[in-house]
């Protein structure tokens, strides 16, 4: 029998953003939601757990891309296959219509989790989108793959043997440091996920870590996010900082290369707001051992463009919503 799932304490940028954009959808997500993928779930916690699968159009598109993207270049390593746009297209027209289907027609009531559930269609109240937004999107995504096809980066990748890739869009953890000893807990390992979407080493051993963006660069948040793939390759692989090379390629910007130059202090600072952001997350928490939250001790937004792109608004009081008895 498998480990038992538990609901525990961990770190990710993804998990510290909504914590910063909203404690109350945080909650939703990481407590609310926990659980609701069994059929024996309580009825709220099925509601959120749907809810937290909700993906507005420029989510779902830049996971179109990724997931194309991967695919293509485990085709590569694993079966020599050429990456081809006209393939990496096609696969992303066949998962559009597919997705775009299973929202229209709800089939998340059956599935939530491995269906695509739209925001626009779900609280769109039966309007059409309108065409210039799914031309839009499409068009989005045949431009950032056919950037991610024709990059200096691809290029530089499909020059080196297979053996020299070290990661491929996997999910993977690390232990990011020590959160220290509070009056309600003793000092604990925090657990940090992160997902490389690209780490391949040079002929010389240096280890170039790519994160590829379909969105727009926030400097700010993708340096944070290639400090800790820093830590966790200098973990993982036992390398100096020196022999690591990060940076995004931006898709919907011809596929350049945007270079991040870290330093020590960089990585001293990106560990110490780790460790600030989880502590400000379990001192939110009802029972520090059991993981366990109320509700009411985590905040609404007070920034109304939160509210209105927000997945969770079927549930949230603050505009309106309400959880089932
Ligand atoms: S609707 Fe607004 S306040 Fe409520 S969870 Fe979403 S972002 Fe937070």
């Amino acid at each position: 029998m498998g480990k038992p799932i538990t609901n525990d304490l961990t770190w990710s940028v993804s998990r510290a953003r909504l914590f910063r954009s909203c404690q109350r959808a945080y909650y939703y997500a990481y407590y609310g939601a926990w659980g609701g993928w069994s059929t024996d779930a309580p009825v709220v916690a099925r509601l959120l757990y749907r809810l937290k699968q909700i993906q507005s159009f420029p989510l779902w598109g830049g996971g179109i891309v990724h997931e194309v993207i991967r695919d293509a270049l485990t085709r590569c390593a694993m079966q020599q296959k050429p990456v081809v746009l006209e393939e990496l297209q096609a696969q992303a027209r066949t998962m559009l219509r597919k997705g775009w289907v299973e929202s229209r027609d709800h089939a998340w009531e059956q599935d939530p989790k491995r269906t695509t559930n739209l925001f626009e269609h779900y609280y769109g109240e039966g309007r059409d989108i309108p065409r210039e937004q799914t031309d839009a999107l499409k068009e989005g995504i045949y431009t950032a793959l056919d950037n991610f096809v024709h990059c200096d980066t691809l290029a530089e990748v499909l020059k080196l043997p297979y053996r020299c890739w070290a990661e491929l869009d996997k999910l993977e953890s690390f232990i990011g440091g020590e959160l220290p000893a509070d009056d309600r807990a003793p000092a604990l390992p925090l657990k940090v996920w992160c997902a490389i979407d690209l780490a391949y080493f040079d002929q010389q051993g240096t280890l170039h870590i790519i994160d590829w963006k379909t969105g727009s660069e926030h400097k700010e948040e993708l340096r944070l996010q290639l400090a800790c793939y820093a830590l966790y390759a200098m973990k993982k692989y036992q390398l100096p900082l020196e022999k690591i090379t990060l940076g995004g390629v931006i898709l919907n910007d011809g596929g350049r290369l945007s270079p991040y130059a870290i330093s020590k202090e960089n990585l001293v600072a990106a560990t110490d707001q780790m460790l600030k952001s989880a502590c400000a997350m379990r001192g939110k928490l009802q029972d520090v051992t059991a993981n366990t939250a109320n509700e009411e001790e985590f905040e609404f937004t007070q920034n109304a463009v939160f509210c209105n792109s927000c997945p969770y608004r079927q549930a949230c009081p603050n505009v309106g919503g309400t959880l089932p008895e």
